[in-house]
């Protein structure tokens, strides 16, 4: 692949977007490169590191890296001692060279974010949203409260605008299915009518994907497992394996709530009966809070028995608002299924944590949704 090719992922990413203008972002060795730089944070990275790290010749590092300063997305970081030659000089990312904006449409609120490139957030709006109302009423303050997050900037270009929504939805069309709740919006091609009103282009994702894709950067480059589990006015999972996002190959991966957990149990809003969802939010409609935890848990636990997960990041507004409960619940399952299961304590111990980033998690991973591809997949540095 060219040097000047944009990534497939971000190709898909932007397909059916407006123009992205994205000179020094283009290709998959730049991706590379500018992953390293993000990883590295302040102190930058030398070039024959950067060499060692994506196995590019130095020649190939130096004239990436020169586009990238060129572009103002790279800078100096002083210089580093090296064994043997002259000292080598570090770079690092400019994280506000360019912006990414967020959009967390949920069923009764709109966040939106805008970041700089470490996906650190730099501004954040709040508007509510009627999200049963239909397009026209989404459209409108969607484009509404960007305009004005646009306004508060210093004008540093953005790249592009993740959304974020309840799902089912196919990430690769950008189209919405039968919504929990909202049928109504079967089939609507939401990622272009967004990129339209807004003027950028646009990714789409499921709240819980955004969600897990913006915790993912947590983890060392290409390594780690977690299930993130968000119960807010619904329940669903963004699930991280080996490093990476897990979609699915028709992206309807993490369909988390709607496990059936009893056969005869109460009518879900997706139809069925006895999924985790709706057994889940009926105790939190009684105020039984250590009974919707205990449901949680009963998922939480099938699913780290499928996956082995290295962890569970708990999320959303009904577990932000009483957060305790859900933590205990969660564990005790875990705890409990640990026993049954045998094997080192080490094993046994799945962590139970919330999820960083509380109210904003969706809105930030949103926003992640613009800039991952652009990042690329980063090797692991080597060991020898
Ligand atoms: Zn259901």
């Amino acid at each position: 692949m060219s040097s000047n090719d944009l990534p497939s992922v971000a190709l898909a990413a932007f397909a059916g977007s407006p123009g992205a203008n994205l000179p020094a972002l283009r290709g998959h060795n730049a991706a590379l490169v500018l992953g390293l730089l993000r990883t590295a944070g302040e102190d930058g990275v030398s070039r024959p590191e950067l060499a060692a790290h994506t196995g590019l010749t130095p020649q190939a590092v130096s004239k990436i890296t020169a586009r990238l300063r060129a572009e103002g997305l790279a800078a100096e970081a002083g210089r580093r001692a090296s064994t043997g030659g002259k000292p080598a000089t570090a770079l690092r990312l400019v994280p506000g060279a360019r912006h990414a904006i967020g959009l967390h449409l949920d069923r009764d609120e709109l966040t939106t974010v805008r970041t700089d490139l470490a996906g650190e957030a730099v501004a954040v709006r709040r508007a509510p949203l009627a999200f049963e109302a239909g397009a026209e009423q989404l459209l409108a303050t969607a484009a509404r409260e960007v305009a004005a997050l646009r306004a508060e900037s210093d004008g540093t270009p953005v790249l592009g605008v993740g959304a974020a929504c309840p799902g089912p939805l196919d990430h690769a069309t950008g189209v919405l299915h039968r919504v929990t709740g909202s049928p109504h919006w079967d089939g609507f091609p939401l990622r272009d009518a967004l990129a339209d009103r807004l003027g950028l282009p646009v990714v789409l994702d499921k709240d819980t994907n955004a969600a897990a894709l913006g915790l993912a950067r947590d983890l060392p480059p290409g390594a780690g497992s977690f299930g993130y589990l968000h119960l807010g006015t619904g329940l669903g999972a963004g699930l991280v394996l080996g490093g990476g996002l897990y979609r699915g190959p028709r992206t309807g991966a993490g369909e988390f709530g709607h496990q059936t957990i009893q056969w005869d149990g109460p009518r879900c809003g997706c139809g069925r009966c006895g999924c985790i969802e709706a057994l889940c939010l009926a105790a939190v409609a009684r105020d039984d809070l250590p009974g919707a935890a205990r449901a949680l848990g009963v998922g939480a636990a099938n699913l780290v028995e499928l996956l082995d997960i290295d962890r569970v990041l708990l999320g959303g507004r009904t577990v932000l608002a009483h957060p305790a409960p859900f933590l205990d619940g969660v564990t005790e399952a875990l705890a409990d299924r640990a026993r049954t299961r045998g094997g080192s304590t080490a094993r046994a111990a799945i962590p139970v944590v919330l999820a960083r980033g509380g109210p904003r998690t969706v809105a930030d991973g949103a926003a992640e949704l613009v800039l991952a591809p652009l990042f690329g997949a980063v090797p692991a540095p080597r060991t020898t």
